[in-house]
């Protein structure tokens, strides 16, 4: 690639320039490790985004998809399919939820509870709310509701004028968030764990004020765990670590294995506001999608993934702060399970493109920090050829990263 194309898609693409792309083509993978069109090996501490939490090519779930194939691919949700409601049954016999919406992206599973908490109240409650509160650094979508309620400026830029309804706090800020709450407040919606945003873990006390003050204000209470669900952060969904129970939850990236679907469960109180005709997607929870979704929901389970991903969590940030204790360029090491933030006190996109060079993969949260998203099976090999690139890759690094 050269340097004219940097950021762009390569010269001759038809594609917009939406990413600026890596000068890898990546064209197979199996469990941890992938390959490129020149047949150079990857160590994936990334996950496609914590997509690919079960690795890739998980068997129980391709033969799922592969004898889904030969049966069925699409009707409509006009029919019942049984596949839909057996993934339905798998979510909510695992969460306190009674009631599960699939979409195929978290962008529509996170408009979906924004469309779920404002009907809530409107039909449901008839008091007129509509107000969504959010926090800075957030990280809920591109489409024009969620990239609204998304508390980073750069992704609204150029695409006014945005909906209304949404009002914006600093994390951790009590007396902020109080001062938000007015007789139009409907719901405040929240990330675990600010995944985009840095890898920013939400302190408990907060947590569970939070909470409080939803039952207390009669809020709703979204929590997006489009990032940090399906066994990432150690407990199947990371709101589990801080004993609550969400009223509306998101979820998708980690729910398909790599194939397409989201997810918006619910209590069973806010089941009547979406009556039939209120809410719905051609493609949302197709035979095939919730074929996949069953199918990953319980090798989670099976293998024990989300006590493998705390196990694996804990070792790996162990070993990351023994092996950089000391590096001038490392400020702080912090997130839960599997995944996890190296924050530097600089830039740290040379960092990424000096992993993929020494065959290890991972991604940015936000300028200076390296995010680590390995397969929730990674194996302890895996996980200390991971911390000896990085380890060797930060001994280079003496100065604030250049770039
Ligand atoms: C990725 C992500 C989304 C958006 O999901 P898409 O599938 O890209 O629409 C929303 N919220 C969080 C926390 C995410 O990490």
């Amino acid at each position: 690639m050269s340097d004219m194309n940097k950021g762009t898609e390569a010269a001759g693409s038809s594609l917009f320039p939406t990413y600026a792309r890596y000068p890898i083509s990546l064209v197979k993978g199996e469990g941890s490790w992938l390959w490129d069109d020149k047949g150079n090996k990857y160590l994936d501490f990334m996950c496609g985004l914590a997509v690919t939490n079960l690795g890739h090519a998980p068997k129980q779930v391709k033969d799922a998809l592969v004898k889904q194939l030969d049966e069925l691919w699409h009707v409509s949700n006009l029919f019942h399919i049984p596949n839909q409601e057996a993934a339905a049954k798998l979510l909510t016999d695992n969460s306190h939820a009674e009631a599960v919406f699939f979409c195929n992206s978290g962008a529509e599973a996170n408009e979906a509870a924004i469309k779920l908490a404002r009907r809530y109240h409107q039909k449901v409650k008839g008091n007129g709310r509509y107000e969504i509160i959010t926090f800075a650094q957030s990280f809920h979508g591109r489409t024009l509701a969620t990239l609204t309620a998304t508390g980073q400026e750069k992704v609204k830029e150029g695409f006014g004028p945005l909906p209304e309804g949404f009002r914006y706090i600093p994390l951790h800020d009590i007396e902020a968030l109080e001062a938000a709450i007015t007789d139009k407040t409907a719901a405040i919606m929240i990330e675990m764990i600010q995944a985009e945003g840095g890898v920013i873990p939400v302190e408990p006390a907060f947590v569970q004020h939070l909470a409080k003050l939803c039952k207390e204000r009669g809020l709703l209470l979204i929590i997006d765990e489009i990032q940090t669900g399906m066994g990432r952060t150690g407990k199947l969904f990371a709101f589990e670590h801080y004993g609550i129970e969400p009223d509306i939850f998101t979820l998708a990236k980690g729910l398909g294995s790599g194939f397409p679907v989201g997810a918006t469960l619910a209590k069973g109180e806010l089941i009547e506001a979406f009556t039939a005709g209120s809410h719905g997607s051609t493609f949302g929870g197709t035979p095939i999608a919730t074929a996949v979704v069953k199918a990953t929901v319980e090798t989670i389970i099976g293998e024990k993934a989300p006590q493998r991903a705390a196990e694996s969590g804990e070792y790996l940030m162990g070993q990351l702060r023994e092996k950089l204790a000391g590096n001038p360029f490392v400020k702080d090491i912090r997130g839960k399970g599997l995944m996890i933030g190296i924050v530097c006190s600089g830039p740290v996109a040379n960092i990424i493109a000096e992993g993929q060079k020494r065959g290890l993969l991972v991604v940015t949260a936000g300028p200076d920090v390296v995010r680590l998203l390995p397969s929730l099976l990674v194996s302890r090999e895996e996980i200390d050829q991971a911390v000896s690139i990085l380890t060797s890759i930060f001994a280079d690094q003496t100065a604030p990263a250049q770039l």
